[in-house]
């Protein structure tokens, strides 16, 4: 196996064995552009590396000879104290981690070739040994785990017996005493002495970089963004280029256009004499591409060319990380970047206009999960009749766009903790840092006072969909409290943050519907919208309408959400849950239902709910007008509808001390008494409670037979479809299609209704047998939810919250199968049951109405699998229609049934 690549080697499809970085610089290499020589040690020496704990056979005679290929080319030899070469070691995965793992710099400096270094620098003391000391600093947190504080109150201590209160102020002298410092730091914790052999240095940090695959913060980022646990991370071996040799050098961040709204043109952050890292940790604020083209014309001449040429090979927004050296221009990353869901779907359209893609790719370019977040509210900041508009408190770079707020906490830990106790909070921080990670997640929005839309708070949110803004420069951020403009806010108040504009106000502002919203509902003509998102919103998801097979349908059990969900491009209902009808006011007559002791009872109860359920149904019916409408049959444990065992225990306990009898009471204590269930969720409940009490399920065929005819007479064109729940065995359906066969027939006569009976896939026992079950059925809708519960034996209601992050730490499973269906597992049961289902019945309707059919990953799968229709509730129905159409662009054109 061949472990180590060179730049030449590679290209930008090795992601997988190079990963980001590695593949790119390739590239970049390939593409004639100046990056500094190096290699790559692939993932698969990862991998081997982290499964064996041990160096991998071979990798170190590979590593001899690329490491030789460079010294040849850059006319300089590792550790050769003349005239050293230094390197880079950098991680670079599959996917981006921004700062998650771990990169070493100037590795090759020793007690000797600090002196090289600087004759290499035309004599420039300071600058080696602060070099030496940076790498002393790196090599010991990152390779030997020294505690990083030691090393910041070493550097304090020279600042403070100087009497200075900068780095920059250190002359060389200081920086070799600090040198001196930081090794017995190194020393006292690792029990050994710095190491001096610079080929030792280089192999204990590529082990470093491997491991750091493993840190808490990368495991818990890849939890977050859905990265599998098992790739490992590449390495790359650079030659050092230093941007912090003077005042004609530096080092940039860059984006081929505005990755916050997709606007067209260069976007970037600059920092003169600053080294690797310093741009992103956001530690000074920095300064516009426009002032690097004042500083050095030429340098940013040829980055503009640069930029324009890999954006025409990638054919998209590309980021790259730049150093100039000297008035030399390396280029030291680039990559497709990340941005935010509005940039996505601006730049997809620009990109279609420029003729640079087509429509199809332009749909691969954007995802249902960015839709989503373009749907969230935004603040309404127009005055009301009570208040004025509320006025900022101060601006900052709008870096990820949303609308947040929620109480103040100063750090990671605490913005864990408090919205552990459900409380929305936003963190503010001078800047973040990837230790910040856990406390980013947990809080609504970021708000930080140094840095860009560059910085790591910025990267990261976006990368998040987190609203943040950054580089609020006028807020003093003290420990716990910030100032800005006389305002003084303290932990535990509430600030609302505008990701899009970068405002910041005191209190929580109102929030109003996106416009990607209001164009979904209808009140904004894509045509005359003026907004450049919403016309990108409406044309690619027009396109994805074109090109999907899948057909999209809502669940909704009231007229409202099925108008909304209509409005939404929802095309019928795959999922009407006629038990949210039996809650409010008409839970007493459930409860007479129940109750009931003779037939008598039950039938006067039933005859009073079934004019209500009619109504229920016609008003769904008028507003689906024409396209397909799936009512479930009562599903539930009917003892839901009563008061619970314990509280009415306890009320009849009471009275009887108070030597009162309540006999309602009693009658209905006695009725939950024998209706208890240890296991309701696998009780009595779907066709079971049909099949046990008389009259339930007729009484709701009745019901929609009569509102199907009374729409029909208005001149409407219902298509009630009733669907029976939770059936395991095809005796249970057909018992239940023969009374409502008889029912139907008696209420429709000769009106030209048409009403189709199918069931629930929703229990394995279903799944396994369904081509017998699809002898009396005429669809099938997949329940995954039910599916998943039995299938993997998980409690739906209680096994999230007992014991899944366990499961997620161990990488048993990556996402909890609630949300996304596992697909080896309950998705194999899906298939079996399509393909006998319609192998016994051709043309059997097949659907999905699970959470599951909102899911993205999960549609792509439904897709494949070859089903008919996804249902999902409305908000999520424009994401379902742009993932139908994206897995149909993306799969290959084969029909799978
Ligand atoms: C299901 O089980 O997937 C389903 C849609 O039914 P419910 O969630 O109502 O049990
Ligand atoms: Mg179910």
């Amino acid at each position: 196996m061949k472990f180590v690549y060179d730049f030449h080697e590679g290209n930008k499809d090795l992601k997988d064995l190079l990963g980001g970085k590695g593949a790119n610089l390739a590239e970049m290499t390939n593409l004639g552009l100046p990056v500094p020589p190096g290699f790559t040690i692939t993932t698969e020496a990862c991998q081997q590396y982290l499964r064996h704990g041990t160096q991998v056979d071979g990798l170190s005679s590979e590593i001899d000879e690329h490491l030789a290929t460079l010294e040849r080319a850059i006319g300089r030899r590792l550790g050769d104290s003349a005239d050293p070469l230094l390197v880079s070691v950098r991680s670079g995965a599959k996917f981006s981690m921004p700062g998650m793992m771990e990169t070493v710099l100037n590795v090759g400096l020793n007690d000797e070739s600090v002196d090289g270094l600087s004759r290499q620098a035309g004599g420039n003391d300071r600058f080696a040994w602060d070099s030496y000391r940076r790498l002393i600093q790196m090599f010991g947190k990152t390779v030997c785990d020294v505690p990083g504080h030691e090393f910041e109150d070493a550097l304090h201590e020279a600042k403070t017996a100087k009497g200075v209160t900068d780095d920059v102020q250190l002359d060389a002298d200081d920086l070799r005493a600090l040198v001196g410092a930081y090794k017995k730091v190194f020393a006292k914790h690792t029990g050994h002495e710095f190491p001096q052999d610079p080929r030792e240095q280089m192999d204990l940090a590529i082990a470093a970089v491997f491991r750091s695959w493993n840190a808490d913060r990368a495991v818990l980022y890849r939890r977050q963004e859905r990265i599998p646990t098992d790739l490992g991370t590449a390495v790359n071996v650079v030659a050092m280029v230093f941007g912090n040799l003077g005042s004609d050098s530096g080092t940039g961040v860059a984006f081929t256009r505005d990755p916050a709204t997709g606007e067209q043109g260069v976007y970037g952050d600059y920092l003169s004499n600053a080294q690797g890292e310093d741009v992103v940790a956001g530690i000074r604020n920095t300064l516009s591409l426009a002032d690097l083209e004042r500083l050095d014309k030429k340098s940013y001449d040829e980055l503009m060319q640069i930029m324009a040429t890999l954006e025409g090979h990638y054919r998209d927004l590309c980021d790259i990380e730049f150093t100039i050296e000297r008035g030399k221009l390396w280029m030291l990353q680039t990559r497709v970047g990340k941005r935010t869901a509005a940039a996505a779907f601006t730049i997809a359209a620009q990109l279609v206009d420029e003729g640079v893609i087509d429509l199809d790719e332009a749909l691969t370019r954007v995802t249902g999960a960015q839709l989503g977040q373009l749907m969230f509210p935004r603040f309404d900041l127009s005055p009301s009749p009570e208040s004025s508009s509320p006025d900022s408190i101060t601006r900052g770079v709008g870096a990820s766009p949303g609308a947040a707020f929620g109480e103040v906490v100063f750090t990671a830990a605490r913005a864990v903790e408090v919205a552990a106790q459900g409380r929305p909070v936003i963190l503010v921080r001078r800047e973040t840092n990837p230790d910040d990670l856990p406390g980013m997640i947990a809080a609504e929005g970021i708000l930080t006072s140094r840095g860009g839309k560059t910085s790591h708070a910025a990267v990261v949110a976006r990368g998040m969909g987190k609203t943040c803004v950054c580089g609020a420069d006028e807020m003093e951020v003290g420990r716990d409290s910030f100032t800005v403009g006389g305002h003084t806010v303290r932990e535990g108040e509430v600030v609302s943050v505008d990701g899009t504009t970068g405002r910041v106000y005191l209190g929580e502002v109102p929030v109003r519907p996106s416009e990607v919203v209001q164009y979904f509902e209808g009140d904004l003509d894509p045509a005359n919208a003026n907004d450049p998102l919403v016309a990108a919103v409406h044309r690619i998801i027009t396109h994805a309408d074109e090109k999907r097979r899948l057909r999209v349908r809502t669940n909704a059990d009231t007229g409202t959400d099925a108008a909304r969900a209509r409005r939404f491009g929802a095309q019928g209902i795959g999922l009407c849950r006629t038990e949210h009808m039996f809650l409010g006011d008409r839970r007493e007559l459930v409860e007479r239902l129940i109750l009931a002791r003779t037939d008598d009872e039950r039938n006067g109860a039933l005859a009073k709910l079934q004019p209500l359920q009619r109504a229920d149904f016609l008003e769904i019916f008028r507003e689906m007008n024409g396209l397909p409408v799936t009512i479930r049959l009562i599903d539930p444990p009917l003892h839901e509808f009563l008061p619970s065992l314990e509280e009415l225990a306890v009320r009849v306990a009471v009275q009887h001390e108070h030597g009162r009898r309540v006999e309602h009471d009693e009658k209905l204590l006695a009725a939950v008494r024998r209706m208890h269930e240890q296991n309701p969720m696998l009780g009595l409940r779907g066709v079971r409670l049909g099949l046990v009490i008389p009259g339930l399920f007729a009484m709701q065929v009745r019901a929609i037979a009569e509102a199907a005819v009374a729409l029909a007479a208005e001149g409407g064109r219902p298509r009630p479809e009733i669907m029976v729940p939770l059936v395991g065995a095809v005796q249970e359906l057909e018992t239940v299609r023969t009374e409502a066969e008889k029912i139907i027939a008696e209420v429709v006569g000769e009106s030209p209704v048409e009403i189709l009976i199918g069931t629930m896939i929703e229990v394995p026992r279903a799944a396994l047998t369904a081509g017998q079950i699809a002898e009396a059925a005429e669809f099938f809708s997949f329940g995954t939810n039910d599916l998943t519960q039995m299938a993997w034996g998980f409690s739906r209601d209680d096994v999230e919250g007992a014991f899944f992050w366990r499961y997620l730490e161990l990488g048993i499973f990556g996402i909890s199968p609630f949300e996304s269906i596992d697909a080896d597992g309950v998705g194999r049961l899906v298939k079996i049951a399509a393909e006998e289902g319609r192998a016994a019945r051709p043309g059997l309707k097949l659907g999905v109405c699970g959470e599951h059919g909102g899911d993205p990953d999960s549609v792509h799968f439904f897709h494949e699998v070859g089903l008919d229709y996804v249902s999902c509730s409305p908000f999520r129905v424009p994401i379902a229609r742009l993932e139908a159409g994206r897995a149909a662009v993306q799969s290959d054109g084969s029909d799978h049934r």
